[in-house]
């Protein structure tokens, strides 16, 4: 029988035959794309004839493209629908992937060719994205080790096989405390809760197979909780849950795990010549060097932990009142903070939800791209993966742009988080290829499904990475779409979530679920008064959490994470009734794979760009000119990594962005 991810897929835009494909042709179907990929590399490597960029670097183009294709769909599914056939592949692809890129980088005749390219780069009559194609593969080549002899390279590639098999294991032990720990609530447990909230409870008690409502620790339900519950104790017992995944002494512990990941990224620092991992990680980012990151994030600190320490001391007079002796605990932030909101803005969010249903804020999300960006988007009836997601066709004056996936709902077998990925990528190389892109979120399934403001926020924001994907018009893959500079990566996600506040979309799309009423026009303007409402809280959680990050890589890695991060955070001052946003054991960013590792403070480098992006639309008085538009698309969604991101941010917005943008954003410009 043939393999159903290896044949040709002969299906609608080439999407892959999901109703086919059985997990176990993953396996022999990665053998095979890794055999070919070797083979066309050596290919490469091998060439007789003197290397010219066609023969060399579209040449590794498109070297991959089988193990592309599989590892595409294959990742995808590992996270947003697990199994343990998926899982158990995952921990065995690990260090057969990092094998084989270290491979790559450490073939000597391969990286040869690419630097004689590079030191003849003048006479090669290379276009501008060539240029940068070449110099970032070059930049790979030696970053990973290329430059390296002997018994430093085989000891680079053993750390980073370890590195890979570490952060794998780490991923897997949070989703294994995330599934394995509920609470169920009794009758009277449910007083104060509002109806959405006991309807997700109830869901995920069927789905744990228990006969009550639970609070698990999906974001979607335990932030509500611990918002809504008057029940201190019940707050309490969750919220020491949450924040304790990953530390439990148990076999999903990742303390110890955390402590050999900072090693070893260490020694890979070292054996590269870097002084820390921090500086070998910052070099290739806009912000350069672990000084400018520290210098951002020291800036927001102080005003916010000023807003932060004054809400403090409101809520705890709440908590007073309520005759509790104190001091504010961490579990009773959210909930006291939720009544000043009500009691101060007039906001109930129990009351907001039922306009803001999945499907109205997915309409609105594609509103704006269609006023913006003059897309459109039409369902499309094909097999998807799981029932619970959804397919579009997105279309431009009638030509096929990309196909959208989206995936909205919480379930045991999905990481938790919201994220975007593409399934294929978009690049002209080889063929005219278009991009499948997914959208992940973990909302609360729900008969309606509403949503939170904040959810909407975060619908918002995966669509603007999915533009990014999905709008990409480059030649070469390496540089498409989101393959940016990680901290210019949140710009098109964050800038996106602006236009959720701008009153027209919610007037036109926030409509009653049941009677179709739009949304009161004072409760609007409540809701948009409040955008600045709690970010005291919110940037001292978000800066903890960069500011241990960047600590934990800036110089020789702890011997105990957990002892670093607490003196990290007494050296800041921590609110004692805050704490991260991720703690060390569970910080998926930092330490499932290194994607964001001393790279968290990302979201807020990208800020300080996303608030001064938007202002060029204020500034024309149209939040959709479609001039503005032009150029955001032009210069940034359009270009991926086509140039570096200083450089596209100059050409669309005329100069680069100062932090006061982002404080004046957050609320925080009179506490500065
Ligand atoms: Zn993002």
């Amino acid at each position: 029988m043939t393999n159903p991810l290896l044949s040709v897929w002969d299906t609608p835009f080439a999407l892959p035959p999901f109703a086919a494909i059985r997990d176990e042709d993953f396996a022999p179907a990665f053998d095979v794309a890794l055999a070919e990929a070797r083979a066309a590399i050596a290919a490469i490597a091998d060439n007789p004839a003197a290397p010219d960029f066609a023969n060399t670097i579209d040449a590794l183009e498109l070297a991959e493209g089988t193990l592309d294709r599989v590892s595409g769909v294959f990742y995808n599914l590992a996270g947003a629908d697990s199994t343990d056939a998926r899982e158990a592949l995952m921990r065995d692809l690990a260090p057969k992937l990092s094998a084989f890129s270290s491979e790559v980088t450490n073939n000597k005749a391969l990286f040869a060719r690419i630097e004689a390219l590079w030191q003849g780069r003048d006479a090669l009559g290379l276009t501008p994205e060539q240029a940068r194609v070449l110099e970032l593969y070059r930049q790979m080549f030696v970053r990973s080790g290329a430059r390296l002899e002997g018994a430093e390279a085989a000891r680079l590639t053993a750390v980073k096989a370890r590195l890979a098999v570490l952060g794998t294991d780490f991923g897997q032990n949070v989703l294994a405390e995330e599934r394995g720990w509920f609470m169920e609530l009794a009758e009277e447990d449910l007083q104060g809760l509002p109806d959405f909230l006991v309807g997700s409870a109830r869901a995920a008690g069927v789905e744990k197979g228990v006969a009550g409502p639970v609070i698990t620790t999906s974001r979607s339900l335990i932030v509500p909780f611990l918002q809504f519950s008057p029940r201190r104790a019940l707050r309490e017992k969750a919220y020491e849950a949450w924040v304790a995944r990953g530390a439990n002494g148990n076999a999903n512990d990742n303390r110890g795990v955390a402590a050999e990941i900072l090693r070893l990224r260490e020694e890979r620092a070292h054996l590269l010549g870097y002084a820390s991992f921090a500086d070998f990680k910052l070099e290739p980012e806009m912000a350069k060097t672990p000084a400018a990151v520290r210098d951002l994030l020291m800036r927001v600190w102080a005003p916010a932990r000023a807003k932060a320490l004054e809400d403090a001391a409101v809520l705890e007079a709440m908590l007073r009142a309520d005759g509790i002796a104190g001091p504010l605990e961490p579990w009773d932030w959210r909930y006291y903070s939720e009544r000043r909101r009500r009691a101060e803005h007039d906001l109930d969010e129990a009351a907001l939800k039922p306009y803001l249903s999945l499907d109205a804020m997915i309409a609105a999300q594609f509103d704006c791209a269609n006023r913006l960006f003059r897309l459109d988007f039409t369902p499309l009836d094909v097999p998807m993966y799981h029932p619970d997601a959804r397919a579009w066709e997105v279309t431009r004056d009638g030509e096929h742009v990309a196909v959208f996936i989206g995936d909205y709902f919480a379930r045991g077998s999905k990481r938790s988080g919201a994220w975007c990925s593409a399934m294929r990528s978009q690049r002209k190389l080889g063929g005219d290829q278009r991009a499948i892109v997914v959208n992940v979120c973990n909302f609360a399934k729900g008969d309606p499904c509403l949503l939170s403001y904040d959810d909407a926020r975060t619908l918002f924001h995966e669509f603007g990475h999915a533009l990014h994907q999905m709008l990409s018009d480059v030649t070469y893959g390496f540089i498409s779409g989101t393959s940016v500079a990680r901290d210019f990566v949140e710009l098109p996600s964050q800038l996106y979530e602006h236009w959720l506040e701008v009153p027209q979309v919610l007037e036109t799309h926030a409509r009653h679920w049941q009677t179709g009423e739009p949304m009161p026009a004072d409760m609007l303007k409540r809701l948009l008064d409040a955008g600045t409402y709690d970010q005291g809280f919110a940037t001292v959680e978000f800066v903890a959490s960069a500011l241990v990050d960047l600590a934990f890589h800036e110089g020789a890695a702890p011997a105990d994470p957990m002892q670093k991060q607490a003196e990290v955070l007494e050296g800041l001052g921590m609110p004692r009734a805050i704490r991260m946003r991720h703690a060390t054991p569970h910080f998926a960013h930092v330490f499932s794979g290194d994607g964001y590792s001393s790279g968290y403070y990302s979201y807020m480098w990208s800020e300080v760009m996303d608030a001064d992006a938007f202002a060029a639309f204020e500034e024309v008085g149209n939040p959709f000119d479609p001039e503005t538009a032009a150029r955001l698309e032009r210069f940034i969604l359009s270009a991926g990594g086509s140039e570096p991101p200083e450089a596209l941010y100059t050409q669309f917005r005329g100069r680069m962005p100062g932090v006061e943008a982002l404080l004046k954003g957050r609320g925080l410009l009179d506490a500065a």
